[in-house]
């Protein structure tokens, strides 16, 4: 495992416990990238880590709660003391909540937003000046419902719609430092996110096969598939790709 073309390159992904976090953790550890693994749940990270080393490639694990802000900026503090820098960002840690403009409490919409959004926001803030240091750059995974509607998911297409504007604004601001900004929205994939809100096994069943016809190749998403354009994004075959 591992190319010795990353082999001095690092990537901090978020979410990485989990989901399309943990998928981009695989493959960019499989391509030789130091991966600095980012969520609260520290047993889940030592998994995803000790299966990244049995398999020859380098993980550390940085556990913490990115509502908070605090904790935002000692992590990346200490990712920089330990790793020696960073190369790219990856912003996958994310919730999704069910609610309509008549029943979303503020708590709600807070909580998506300061998870969503605003992290992405401070840990981008935080990371920026090591990115610039390396002409590095960032993907933020924002989601379909940042571009389109959708009924009972108000905060959480608000949110991923910031995060396609976070990442434009961003990415012209950096453009001229060697910074690339670019985000994914994929439809539904196949994780955790929806148990995780309160769905039900067999509601999430029942959402899984509705959605093969909600999209057109008849199927949902796997997070290697994400993983995959988030590898390419943050490659060097995307060099004159930013904004996206
Ligand atoms: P998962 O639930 O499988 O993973 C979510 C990740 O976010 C977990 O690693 C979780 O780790 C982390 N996380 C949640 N809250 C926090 C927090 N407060 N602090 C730190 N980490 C946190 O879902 P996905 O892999 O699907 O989600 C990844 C991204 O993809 C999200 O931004 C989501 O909105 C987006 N997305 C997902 C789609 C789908 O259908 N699955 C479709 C489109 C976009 P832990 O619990 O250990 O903290």
């Amino acid at each position: 495992m591992g190319s010795c073309k990353n082999s001095d390159k690092v990537a901090v992904i978020t979410g990485a416990s989990s989901g399309i976090g943990r998928a981009c953790a695989f493959r960019f550890s499989g391509e030789g990238y130091s991966v600095a693994l980012v969520a609260r749940r520290s047993d889940e990270l030592l998994a995803v880590a000790e299966e990244i080393r049995s398999k020859g490639g380098k993980a550390d694990v940085f556990p913490g709660d990115l509502t908070d802000e605090k904790q935002i900026e000692e992590l990346v503090e200490r990712i920089v003391a330990t790793l020696g820098g960073i190369d790219v960002l990856v912003n996958a840690a994310g919730v999704i909540a069910n609610g309509t403009i008549e029943n979303t409490s503020t708590e709600d919409w807070d909580h998506l937003m300061n998870i969503n959004l605003r992290a992405p926001f401070h840990m981008l803030r935080c990371a920026v000046s090591h990115l610039i240091a390396r002409k590095g750059n960032v993907v933020n995974v924002s989601s379909v419902n940042g571009q389109r509607a959708f009924p009972n998911v108000l905060a959480y297409c608000v949110s991923k719609a910031g995060v396609d504007q976070l990442t434009r604004c961003a990415a012209l601001e950096l453009a001229g430092k060697g910074v690339r900004v670019n985000a994914v929205n994929p439809g539904v994939t196949r994780t955790h996110l929806h148990l995780s809100s309160g769905m039900t096994e067999e509601e999430y069943r029942q959402f899984l096969e509705r959605s093969k016809s909600t999209h057109p190749l008849g199927r949902v998403g796997e997070p290697e598939e994400v993983a995959e354009l988030i590898f390419f994004l943050a490659s060097d075959k995307a060099s004159w790709i930013t904004g996206e």
